[in-house]
């Protein structure tokens, strides 16, 4: 049988070993220079004219982002229930209470009727997540957010450079978070970059992930370790200066895929919107699950399924949600399937994974 097509995987090169090796033999590997210039480019790159915060995780961003925004005990945060469980975790770790809402079913974000529904005088902010790489309704999002005077925070994980009404992801919230996981649009090897709409923002983060020092042994607020590594910053700069490039690659794929597959629905995309693919996400109504095992074992082909169990039926979180029912997070999270799309597929991978999914469709209907 053919070789197995992976559902995701970094692209690391020798200018990323070069650069780690760069690092090393300086003798100076834990945050300094490299993560300043690395926050310096990621904010032109990404989200001209606002600061950028490096840290150790994705997680530990969203954490320190709300925690720098004031939200806390008491608090309430909007977040969807169809998405990775460091969103409403997030929300957890701070004390305030994650209020799940259900999402819209075309793009698979927070639904904004939805959230309009949800907000209660405690609700402090909402926190939309751009999944699979494709905006959130920012633009129904926005005026709810001004007309009840709660606060804007991005959960950008999966979406490094995706626009809407040529705005990019993470403009548009007092904070916003992009994950810098081996499998993301580019990686650091762990890390999150937190992009802020202020600067009084940005140094909060900056002192909440050096135990709260800006200057050695004046610890102003009790804060944590969560920074960046020289060596991580430098695997970031150089996948930096490559991931346009990945994300074109995947858009490619992604309208191949588009034109080719035959009796599947495929990832609408809103007017106005640049989906950066993340994940290239069909729908599979009957069975999804042998559907994806039949593609693995039958035809080779790695597909995932983000996310099987909405956020508010995870063990973890379920206390916050009181039996709460939200059906278009159910039925997706029961049909949702992600194809590859990744960068380093090629042409015959695509029709492999073409001819697979028509032909199971085929069979399947
Ligand atoms: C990956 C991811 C995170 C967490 O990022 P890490 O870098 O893995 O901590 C949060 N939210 C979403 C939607 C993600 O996909």
């Amino acid at each position: 049988m053919s070789e197995f097509i992976v559902p995701a995987k970094p692209i690391i090169g020798d200018d990323e070993r070069m650069a780690v090796d760069r690092v090393m033999r300086s003798g100076m590997v834990a945050q300094g220079p490299e993560v300043a210039a690395f926050e310096n480019e990621f904010s032109a790159h990404f989200v001209p004219g606002r600061p950028s915060v490096a840290v150790n995780s994705g997680t530990a961003g969203l954490h320190l982002g709300l925690l720098a925004a004031g939200v806390g005990p008491g608090d309430e945060v909007i977040v969807p229930s169809f998405t990775f469980a460091a969103t409403g975790n997030s929300v957890a770790l701070t004390g305030a209470t994650p209020v799940f809402v259900d999402i819209e079913p075309d793009t698979f974000t927070m639904d904004p009727v939805a959230v309009a529904a949800a907000i209660t005088p405690r609700t402090r902010g909402v926190m939309p997540v751009h999944l699979y790489g494709h905006p959130a309704r920012m633009r129904e999002l926005e005026p709810i957010a001004k007309k009840h005077d709660i606060a804007i925070y991005e959960d950008a994980a999966q979406a490094h450079g995706a626009m809407l009404d040529g705005r990019p992801v993470g403009s548009f919230g007092e904070f916003a978070m992009f994950s810098l996981y081996p499998t993301k649009n580019m990686t650091s090897g762990e890390g999150g970059m937190v992009t802020a709409a202020s600067d009084e923002v940005a140094r909060k983060l900056r002192l909440l992930r050096n135990q709260g020092m800006e200057r050695q042994y004046e610890n102003e607020i009790i804060g944590f370790n969560a920074r960046m590594t020289d060596i991580h910053a430098a695997i970031g700069r150089v996948q930096l200066t490559k991931v346009d490039a990945w994300t074109k690659t995947r858009q490619a794929n992604a309208a191949y895929l588009d034109a080719s597959l035959d009796g599947v629905t495929v990832p609408p995309v809103i007017d106005g919107a640049e989906h950066v693919y993340h994940q290239y996400t069909i729908r599979v109504p009957e069975d999804r699950d042998g559907f994806v095992a039949a593609l693995k074992n039958e035809y080779n082909v790695g597909a995932g399924v983000y996310y099987p169990i909405p956020n508010h039926r995870l063990p973890s979180l379920t206390s916050y949600a009181n039996n709460l029912h939200l059906p278009e997070t159910e039925k997706a999270a029961r049909e949702v399937l992600s194809l590859p799309v990744h960068p380093s597929l090629t042409q015959e991978d695509l029709d492999r994974i073409v001819c697979a999914v028509n032909t199971l469709a085929k069979a399947g209907a």
